[in-house]
Formats: C-alpha cells, sequence, structure tokens
C-alpha cells in the first residue's frame, strides 16, 4: 500500500540514500516497526549505491548483507526477482511442515535444509507459496480447521490427534 507513494518521492537508489528518514518514516508511518524499516531502507539504499553499483545482487549470500535483509526475505527475492528455486521459511512453513511431520525443526535454517531434501529443486517455491496459502486460509495458527484439510491423511499432528480421541472413547 505504501510502495506506490514511496516509489513517486524516492524513484532511485540514489534518491532512497540521500533521503532524509523522517520523509521515509512519513510515507511508511502505517507499516509496522516503520522507525526501523525506514532506517533499513536508507541504509540499504547506501550500500547498494557503494557497494553493488546500484543494482540488487543476484546471489543469497550477497542479498544477506543489505540492511534488514535476513534470509527469509533473500530467499523471497531469489524466489521473485531472479526466478530461482528457493525454500522460503516464513512462520507459515515453519508451524505447517512440523505439523504435517517433514522435520523436527524449530531452527528456520535447519527447516530450510530439511525441507530442501525432501522437496525436488523445481517445487521449492511453488511448495511454500502453497503452505502459505494453506496457513492463511486452512491451517491456521490459531485454529487450524483439521476437518476440512486437503492434506489430513499424511498429517501427523491430525493422524496423531485422531488416535488420541479415539483412545480416550476406549477408556
Ligand atoms: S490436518 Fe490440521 S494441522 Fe494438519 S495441515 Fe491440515 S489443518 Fe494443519
Amino acid at each position: 500500500m505504501v510502495t506506490k507513494d514511496l516509489l513517486k518521492k524516492f524513484p532511485d537508489v540514489n534518491s532512497m540514500a540521500n533521503a532524509d528518514v523522517k520523509e521515509i518514516e512519513a510515507i511508511i508511518r502505517p507499516c509496522g516497526l516503520f522507525r526501523t524499516k525506514s532506517q533499513n531502507l536508507k541504509d540499504m539504499a547506501v550500500v547498494l549505491k557503494e557497494k553493488f553499483d546500484s543494482k540488487i545482487p543476484h546471489s543469497l549470500e550477497n542479498l544477506q548483507k543489505l540492511p534488514g535483509i535476513g534470509r527469509k526475505t533473500a530467499n523471497l527475492i531469489m524466489s521473485e526477482i531472479f526466478f530461482e528455486p528457493s525454500i522460503i521459511v516464513d512462520t507459515h512453513v515453519s508451524r505447517i511442515t512440523q505439523k504435517l511431520g517433514l522435520h523436527n525443526e524449530k531452527d528456520p535454517f535447519k527447516i530450510e535444509i530439511e525441507l530442501q531434501k525432501i522437496i525436488k529443486r523445481p517445487k521449492w517455491s511453488t511448495f511454500c507459496h502453497c503452505v502459505v496459502f494453506h496457513g492463511r486460509n486452512c491451517c491456521t495458527a490459531k485454529k487450524p480447521k483439521c476437518d476440512f484439510c486437503c492434506v489430513k491423511k499424511y498429517c501427523k499432528f491430525y493422524l496423531e490427534k485422531i488416535n488420541d480421541e479415539k483412545k480416550s472413547k476406549k477408556c
């Protein structure tokens, strides 16, 4: 929502690098953590200008050298800008792949490595987008709609829940 106004005011790396942070803040105020994000935007533009010839670097390693860019966002940029298959571990991917029983990890980097082993590389990005969609619409954090879930017969969490219910009925 704020991107249109932001890019109107700061249309290139140079104008963002020279921006007054207060002016960035005024535009992206509706976003959470807008102060930190504003400073990151300016700092990122400075780093792009000084180290990367004002171009977005085409590598996971270099993307993470930009202020405000962690591994998740770097993977997302690799996937969506450079069309490289990527495992993007956000809160949905972390939560749902654990529930499905695809791994036993909690750390996002370890989850990424585990999923890389079991998902075919060309499907990495699509898999993550599908999981995010599922997380927003069915397997929500607060109340997963297991009874209506299209993958419930493969889901470790669901199968364990059904088993527990059966056991408690027998008692
Ligand atoms: S069965 Fe339930 S916990 Fe498992 S993926 Fe579906 S909604 Fe999520």
